[in-house]
């Protein structure tokens, strides 16, 4: 099977959405990364998701909703919580775990009794929510472990072959997946996956919000987790990725005793004159850092990057989603400099 590359056009938005309500999986752009999309309720379409992919079993897909006034038509309990920040962060890069109905099978999450909701902003994936009349079952459209796709070539690159189309609608405006949370109470919220709605946006509307320590640390094997994602390797492109956390001079000084062939930097605008030694940049802020870092970690494959040094941002507001991925990327190798 060749995949087909659609526009985003209604004629072709028509058309993906014909392909996912007969069973079939297509690449679809978000706001946040690009999506497999499949009809959640069709059990063998979401199989197929997840072999796709390559992804564990027991690693839940989000459901993916036009209007968040559709959660009550999967889900068994809505918090009053829930329904403020739907008011305030929906449609948006906010997906909310709830506890699930029969109308969503055990296969898409993960052998869960919840769900994680969202209502995307992105105008191409609405559209084929509001065509297909579906819910869209849609985990990042990257082979599981390697970094998630932000353009409609990084899907076909990973999927070719292996799904029926590809939507390209440019290039994904967050770059990072969406933020999760569960609901640990009567107003209060746990960040179980780090996005572009952070923990000082939530507390806007919420009075406690707890982020989940295996953010930033590792889990023990065998540990339960709230989030089963937080298991896996993830986001790792095949070269070894170094993380750095310090000035720049300490990391100019760290990749000048370790430079060699196939050793890279991803550092910050602005480090570059600073910085003698072989590398790419990845914007001058949090916000255009999780734009670019996926793409970046994939252009250093192409490069042939065997070894990655890699400038972290503060772990602090939009800065935890790219610090989360990087120290995943890096397999929790952090130097201090
Ligand atoms: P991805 O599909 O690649 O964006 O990954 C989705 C992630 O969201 C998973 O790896 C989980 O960590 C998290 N997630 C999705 N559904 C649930 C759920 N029901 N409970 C907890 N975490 C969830
Ligand atoms: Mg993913």
């Amino acid at each position: 099977m060749d995949t087909v590359l659609l526009t985003d056009s209604e004629a072709d938005l028509l058309r993906a959405a014909e392909l996912i309500k007969n069973g079939s999986i297509v690449g679809i752009p978000t706001e946040t990364v690009y999506g497999l999309g499949a009809d959640a309720g069709n059990e063998a379409a979401v199989r197929a998701v997840f072999a796709a992919k390559g992804r564990p079993a027991d690693n839940p897909l989000i459901v993916h909703l036009a209007d968040f006034s559709q959660a009550a038509e999967f889900t068994s309990a809505i918090p009053e919580t829930a329904k403020k920040l739907a008011e305030r962060f929906c449609p948006g890069p906010l997906t909310m775990v709830l506890p699930k109905n029969d109308r969503i099978p055990m296969v898409t999450s993960g052998g869960l009794d919840t769900v994680g909701i969202r209502v995307p902003s992105h105008r191409v994936m609405h559209r084929i929510i509001e065509l297909s009349g579906c819910p869209i079952a849609a985990p990042s459209a990257n082979t599981s472990g390697y970094p998630s796709p932000t353009t409609a070539q990084h899907v076909m690159r990973d999927m070719n072959g292996r799904i029926a189309a590809v939507v390209d609608g440019g290039q994904s405006e967050f770059g990072v997946e969406s933020t999760v949370i569960s609901f640990d109470g009567e107003d209060a919220v746990r960040i179980l996956r780090p996005g572009a709605v952070t923990r000082e946006m939530l507390l806007e509307v919420c009075g406690t919000v707890t982020i989940d320590p295996a953010i930033l640390h590792e889990v023990e094997a065998g540990a339960k987790v709230a989030s089963p994602g937080m298991k896996y390797k993830h986001y790792s492109p095949k070269a070894d990725i170094i993380m750095v956390e310090g000035s720049i001079e300490g990391f100019t000084e760290l990749v000048g005793e370790n430079r060699g062939d196939g050793v890279y930097a991803l550092v910050f605008d602005g480090d570059g004159e600073l910085f003698p030694y072989r590398h790419l940049t990845y914007g001058a802020d949090s916000s255009q850092q999780a734009h670019l870092l996926f793409q970046r970690l994939r252009e250093l494959d192409e490069l042939g990057a065997e070894k990655v040094y890699v400038r972290a941002p503060s772990p602090e507001g939009m800065g935890l989603a790219v610090y989360n991925r990087l120290i995943r990327a890096a397999g929790f190798e952090v130097i201090r400099v």
